[in-house]
């Protein structure tokens, strides 16, 4: 997610923050470490963390015992210096975290809220937010990353359109207006890819798979998303899985939505996806048959993902958070798949369990504010 610097100030700038990328991945660090890590002179790496001392973004935390010559003084981030909120918006919930610089994950609630585009539901979000934050927090916070179901314009002023919420070219200035820091706006499952991105400095292209109540998903291409012509990139929910199957919500039939969203398990235990698997654990047989049909609908799409991008593969959303413990078959059945290798060691389970999408579009806030140290 670095930029390259092209000249002489943006090289003291990236060096920079650089450097309060690389405290910020230690609780401390000597100065000597600091240089080599970064591969900076010692009195360059001086100069940035005076520079960040003064900006109240890390502090000296004693010196390392040496065995000879001078103690090597260490540093340490702070990274609750600042913080952002992440607000993940759905047809009925508000979702909150609240993250620090680090990307550590502070807090975080949902709140069963109807979405509706009426002044109301909007100032409840400011309350709401409002209410959870500490008294000592305000003075922290950046700024807001709002994640939204749906196609937001390039300049972030509009919701292009939201299935979901139900909107079409919708102001994003309605939801800012009584919230009083900055915001920006992604689409969630670009959100929830951007989180599974942050700490893997060395991946440079990934798939995320959202399997939420929609199925969406996020190209990660050199380490930036990669959003397509029309802002529309990793639409993966309407790839074709089946020539005129079951009906999606999008007016297609067939499409990989109808097959392996959340719905699909949920529509099995009430609406509730949490008790599709409590079923699944009890040997449920009926369960049990809807999941496998499930895992052999997400190998096809797991694989045609592979075979399209050839790089690693996150598999998230509502269901991401439950693979781990259930889908003991999915890999082999993305192995029996699999064109070029007999395996299907690129497939990963997501990292956030919880307000993945959420927890990203504060993560794009902070990435805002470290980019501008
Ligand atoms: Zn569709």
């Amino acid at each position: 997610m670095n930029s390259v610097p092209t000249n002489n100030m943006d090289v003291k700038k990236q060096n920079r923050i650089n450097t309060l990328r690389c405290l910020l991945k230690y609780d401390r660090i000597s100065q000597p470490e600091l240089a080599q890590k970064l591969n900076l002179s010692w009195p360059t790496v001086l100069q940035n963390v005076k520079e960040l001392i003064n900006l109240g973004l890390v502090h000296e935390v004693g010196a390392y015992k040496s065995t000879g010559g001078r103690k090597a003084k260490a540093y340490a981030s702070i990274p609750d210096a600042k913080l952002a909120i992440g607000v993940d918006i759905t047809k009925n919930h508000i979702g909150f975290t609240l993250v620090d610089l680090s990307g550590m994950v502070i807090r975080y609630t949902r709140k069963t809220r109807a979405f509706s585009s009426e002044e109301n539901y909007f100032k409840n979000l400011g309350d709401l937010m409002n209410s959870f934050l500490k008294d000592d927090e305000f003075d922290r916070i950046i700024g807001v990353g709002i994640s939204i179901p749906g196609i937001i314009s390039d300049d972030g002023k509009k919701i292009i359109f939201s299935h979901a919420l139900d909107i079409y070219d919708f102001s994003t200035e309605k939801f800012v207006e009584f919230i009083s820091y900055p915001c920006l706006f992604i689409n969630d499952a670009n959100a929830a890819g951007f989180a599974e991105m942050w700490d893997k400095s060395d991946i440079d292209n990934l798939i995320y798979l959202s399997l939420s109540n929609t199925v969406g998903g996020a190209i990660i291409f050199s380490g930036k998303l990669f959003w397509g012509n029309n802002l529309r990139a990793g639409e993966f929910g309407h790839n074709t899985l089946v020539p005129n199957g079951k009906q999606c919500y999008c007016g297609k039939k067939g499409c990989l939505d109808a097959y392996i969203s959340a719905k699909v398990l949920s529509e099995q235990a009430d609406g509730n996806l949490a008790m599709f698997f409590e079923k699944l654990r009890c040997g449920n047989a009926e369960a049990e048959k809807v999941w496998d049909d499930y895992l052999k609908y997400l190998a096809i799409a797991i694989n045609n993902l592979r075979m399209t991008f050839d790089c690693d593969i996150i598999a998230g959303g509502y269901v991401g958070a439950f693979l781990e413990e259930f889908a003991r078959e999915l890999k082999n059945y993305v192995a029996e798949r699999n064109t070029f290798e007999s395996n299907a060691d690129f497939l990963k389970y997501c990292t956030f369990k919880l307000e993945a999408s959420a927890v990203g579009a504060a993560l794009m806030k902070i990435d805002s504010f470290l980019q501008e140290i």
